[in-house]
């Protein structure tokens, strides 16, 4: 268990296709993860990177690199398909069926395997749609860590827990241990609303699919770590300790497009998609490793959190 006092910070990427599942590219892995690596060795941090089977087929140099120089390096499917349960429609994109899972996060875990030499031990689902399918499949595979749930009211699990084998959400019987995304939680909603709203993202309703990691990019580094505060609080309160888990995607740091074309047709991408990516975000991500270290916080990989958390 952690000790009174604790302050822990993942810094994940979901290192994937160009703008996830809008393209089948995958140049920014070896544009973007250079800047990255560069960035946390300067700051002597270590995060985890969950791997694309295909992003690392790809790319192994860049996986090699990001293995070698001390980061954890994860999964995130093969071909960031949805294996649970969706949000919303994504055309092109239907979840697979659920006898698929086992062999599509097979297949993902060897690749990354081949290059690192050693077995992943931890998962992210894409757009966070994970369910009993896939975490159950996680278990019988030996993964330790899953990071899929995503936290969005101050109803919702606040640290990591142990889920159960029936339902993703609920404490359970699993030694998986669910590190739930630090996603919106007390006043963040309404600080955060006018901004996503002018670039057209809906905010109202069920929010659970909205993620926290365009955050960074529409506000910097500053802004993006004190919404974390009043959940920090609140850790604090409860436990005495904290434990924040944010994500990025490695190619939110180099140039993206707003528009994709193809022969058979032109797909316009919502600006939170693709505003200040590149060194913008890069500048924004620094800030954000510096505000979190100022506010006492240790950077740690997921693997290790489970670590320190089954002690
Ligand atoms: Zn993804």
């Amino acid at each position: 268990m952690l000790a009174k006092g604790d302050k822990y910070v993942i810094l994940s990427f979901d290192t994937e296709s160009d703008i996830g599942s809008w393209t089948q590219n995958y140049s920014s892995i070896d544009t973007a993860m250079p800047k990255i690596l560069d960035l946390l060795k300067q700051k002597d941090v270590k995060a985890t990177f969950v791997w694309e089977g295909m992003a690392a087929l790809y790319n192994p140099g860049m996986l090699k690199r990001a293995f070698a120089e001390g980061h954890e390096c994860g999964c995130h499917t093969l071909k960031h398909e949805s294996v649970g349960q969706p949000g919303y429609f994504i055309p092109g994109d239907r979840p697979i069926l659920p006898e698929e899972v086992a062999g599509r996060l097979t297949k993902n875990a060897q690749i990354v395997s081949s290059v690192t030499g050693e077995k992943p031990v931890s998962f992210r689902a894409p757009r966070l749609w994970g369910d009993k399918v896939v975490i159950r499949e996680l278990e019988r595979q030996g993964f330790l860590t899953d990071s899929s749930y995503p936290m969005t009211s101050e109803r919702d699990e606040l640290f990591p827990y142990h889920p159960s084998a029936d339902d993703i959400a609920k404490r359970g019987e699993l030694r998986l241990l669910e590190i739930p995304v630090a996603g919106i939680y007390g006043d963040m909603l309404e600080r955060v609303d006018d901004r996503l709203r002018a670039f057209g993202l809906e905010t109202t309703g069920d929010i659970r699919h909205i993620g926290q990691w365009p955050i960074l990019r529409l506000y910097g580094g500053e802004l993006f770590a004190s919404f974390f505060d009043p959940l920090i609080d609140k850790q604090m309160a409860d436990k005495g300790f904290s434990v924040i888990c944010t994500y990025q995607h490695p190619w939110e740091f180099v140039d993206m497009p707003g528009i994709i074309r193809c022969p058979e047709g032109v797909t316009y991408l919502r600006r939170t998609l693709f505003e200040n990516c590149g060194d913008y975000a890069l500048q924004a991500l620094a800030e954000f490793i510096d505000a979190f270290k100022s506010r006492g916080f240790k950077f740690i990989t997921m693997e290790k959190l489970r670590e320190l958390w089954e002690e």
